[in-house]
């Protein structure tokens, strides 16, 4: 049974959709495409994807939607900067966003609705909260009266100060009424982008889009609905308080999912600070797979830390499985009987610790064991070609989720030219029947790292690890 941690209740809780037979409706906050996407992006929609690929893992369908914010006031400065309009700024950014996905290995979410694309939606649902007495309007915009919504402040678990009503006076009727009531609609000034309103020109607020297109795409309530841990106050506290006046269902969304934030060198990225990365940069640097690695090897739930010493740690274990690949796809031992149950144990395990709020950790915990186990069993030459054809079918299993190793054959890699030379040496001693002398080139070859396999085809080698 699957379990997952909610936000909601801060509690882990059994993961029952709304329809339990039906699709899944999972929503995550896109991107502001100010700029080009950048690694605490990737970090939550890699988090994200390994989630989605787990649900499909377990036999769930899932509908998978990723919105993208393409009017904001960031865009606008952005925009203007560089002497372009908005709607060129975003092409431009969200094509390389998708790209950047694509190298990522993050499967496509099924719609990535712009917000420029459903203004209408939009307007619609800020004259229902209107009509129902949740929004008001003043000089500058439409905004949502937290007051009128009892629970406000449930997800985020914040005390507001709700009511002020009857400080306000006659004058300042056209100002907003509580400091945290927010915008559901910005009224324009000249020279913004702008559309036509019951409200005059204007744009939407941020928090809007989300409520409007998540029950476009997922209806009015639906299963998940994730981003970073950066939005849980005031961004989806805001979504809650829109959908659930709308349509009077509660709740909204049965699961809060928040993944940890992701740090640079210990210090929260940022621009003047130097260290923002952007996702092409890291790709100049890092193999995709590797990050996907790095990032899967962590609760999707904790802070992440990126730093050159963690991506190197995560690429020599990677290297790891991918040298154990390697070796399954040579393996011509003489077969062992335990490979079936090793592999349903570690399934088991595996499926056991995701099951428990997807805990990638412990799940890599029991696959470390696995590995170890195989390692020992090629060492002994005892994994057989069927044997290697059962691991490495339940390896590509495990990554239709993770997207990390790497199963194409190498050519095999040859040996330095002085170990070559103890291996020739070896084999003259030998054949000279000195087993003494043979041994101890052995012997110095294994410290060394090179382990040798006397085979009727002759001798081979094999990294240890
Ligand atoms: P934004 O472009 O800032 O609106 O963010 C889009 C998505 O990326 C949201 O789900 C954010 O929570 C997430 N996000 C932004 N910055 C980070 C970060 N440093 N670490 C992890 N996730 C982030
Ligand atoms: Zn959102």
């Amino acid at each position: 049974m699957l379990k997952v941690y909610n936000t909601l209740s801060r509690n882990t809780e059994e993961f029952v959709p709304f329809k339990p037979k039906q699709i899944i409706g999972m929503y995550v906050c896109g991107p502001t495409v100010y700029g080009p996407g950048h690694i605490g992006h990737a970090r939550t929609y890699v988090a994200f994807d390994i989630i989605r690929k787990y649900l499909e893992y377990k036999g769930y369908k899932v509908k998978y939607v990723v919105n993208i914010t393409d009017v904001h006031d960031d865009m606008i400065k952005e925009a203007n900067k560089q002497g372009i309009t908005i709607f060129e700024l975003a092409g431009k950014n969200i094509a390389l966003f998708m790209k950047d996905l694509s190298a990522l290995g993050i499967k496509k979410p099924d719609v990535m609705p712009r917000v420029t694309e459903h203004i209408k939606e939009i307007i619609e649902m800020v004259k229902q909260l209107q009509k129902k007495g949740f929004a008001y309007e003043t000089n500058d915009g439409v905004y949502y009266s937290i007051s009128k919504f009892k629970e406000y402040g449930k997800l985020g678990n914040v005390q507001v100060k709700k009511s002020v009503t009857g400080t306000r006076v006659e004058t300042d009727k056209y100002e907003k009424e509580n400091p945290m009531d927010f915008a559901l609609w910005k009224k324009s000034k000249p020279g913004e982008p702008s559309w036509k309103s019951p409200w005059g020109e204007g744009r939407p607020g941020w928090h809007i889009e989300c409520s409007a297109m998540s029950s476009k795409y997922l209806g009015e309530q639906f299963d998940i609905h994730g981003g970073a841990v950066d939005l849980v106050f005031p961004h989806h506290e805001n979504e809650i308080a829109q959908s659930e006046a709308t349509y009077g269902k509660h709740p909204f969304v049965k699961y809060w999912m928040h993944a940890g934030f992701l740090n640079v060198n210990g210090e929260k990225m940022s621009k003047s600070l130097g260290n923002f990365i952007i996702i092409p940069e890291l790709l100049a640097k890092y193999n995709p797979k590797v990050f996907r690695y790095f990032i899967s090897s962590l609760h999707y739930r904790s802070r992440i830390d990126f730093n050159d010493k963690a991506m190197s740690i995560a690429e020599k274990n990677l290297e790891k499985w991918n040298n154990l690949i390697q070796e399954l796809l040579n393996a011509q031992g003489s077969g062992a009987k335990e490979i079936d149950s090793l592999i349903e144990n570690c399934r088991k395990e595996f499926v056991k610790h995701m099951d428990e709020d997807f805990t990638l950790p412990n799940a890599w915990a029991s696959l470390y064991d696995f590995q170890s186990k195989i390692n020992s069993l090629l060492s002994e030459r005892k994994i057989s070609m069927e044997n290697s054809e059962k691991i490495l079918a339940f390896l590509k299993e495990l990554d239709s989720i993770f997207g990390a190793f790497s199963f194409e054959k190498k050519e095999a890699e040859a040996l330095p030219r002085e170990l070559m030379a103890m291996v020739e040496k070896r084999t003259e001693f030998k054949k000279r029947k000195d087993y003494a002398q043979a041994d101890k080139i052995r012997a110095e070859l294994l410290a060394k790292g090179i382990e040798l396999f006397d085979t009727p085809e002759g001798v081979k080698w094999r990294k240890i690890q």
